[in-house]
């Protein structure tokens, strides 16, 4: 698949990125089918990221707090290959970056977990602006979240056979997301002191 996705030599290519796009694509491919029209837009987002990435290298840190997660990225892509951390880091960011806009299919008989696995976190954290996007009546929560503090909920009740693929997940503060449990009542502009009320 990675062959097809970057059918000719790509300069943003190097050894580190290939070892963490061929797990992440393994990895999202044990729950989705990527569809062969998407994979230019996979492309498109991986060099987005190495070209922001590129260009957070140059960029001066010394005025202001370091966070900027292409900074991070530069820095796991210059540690190289070595270190646990520094590869996690590299995945995290390209798995949260690289299906923007991606249709992913989901496979017919998967039986799903109980749990979205970290990669779909990531990319619904990623699609949310890591925001909590628990919601009732059309107020929207809108806490916003480190990636540590959110949970993906089941927009449909995994006990009410609500399966867990990403179309099925959201967002949600973890505090929220155990409040809800599986009420459909669940107002975060009452019940969660963090939120950031928007409307659809
Ligand atoms: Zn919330």
């Amino acid at each position: 698949m990675l062959g097809k996705i970057f059918p000719e030599n790509n300069p943003h290519l190097n050894q580190n990125y290939s070892l963490s796009l061929y797990w992440i694509l393994s990895r999202i491919s044990l729950l989705y089918k990527i569809p062969e029209d998407q994979y230019s837009v996979i492309r498109n987002n991986f060099e987005k990221l190495d070209i922001a990435r590129l260009e957070a290298m140059n960029r001066d840190y010394s005025e202001r707090p370091n966070d900027d997660i292409f900074e991070d990225l530069s820095l796991a892509m210059s540690r190289g290959n070595t270190g646990i951390e520094g590869i996690q880091t590299r995945h995290d960011i390209i798995g949260a970056y690289l299906f923007n806009g991606v249709e992913l299919e989901p496979l017919p008989n998967v039986d799903p977990n109980r749990i979205y696995s970290h990669e779909e976190k990531l990319i619904l954290f990623t699609r949310a602006g890591g925001k909590c996007q628990l919601e009732h009546f059309g107020n929207i929560c809108g806490h916003i979240l480190d990636f540590d503090e959110a949970v993906v909920d089941h927009i449909k009740p995994h006990s009410a056979g609500g399966l867990t693929l990403l179309e099925n997940g959201r967002i949600s503060y973890k505090l929220c997301n155990i409040s809800r449990g599986v009420r459909d009542d669940f107002n975060p502009a009452t019940e969660c002191k963090y939120a950031i009320i928007s409307t659809t």
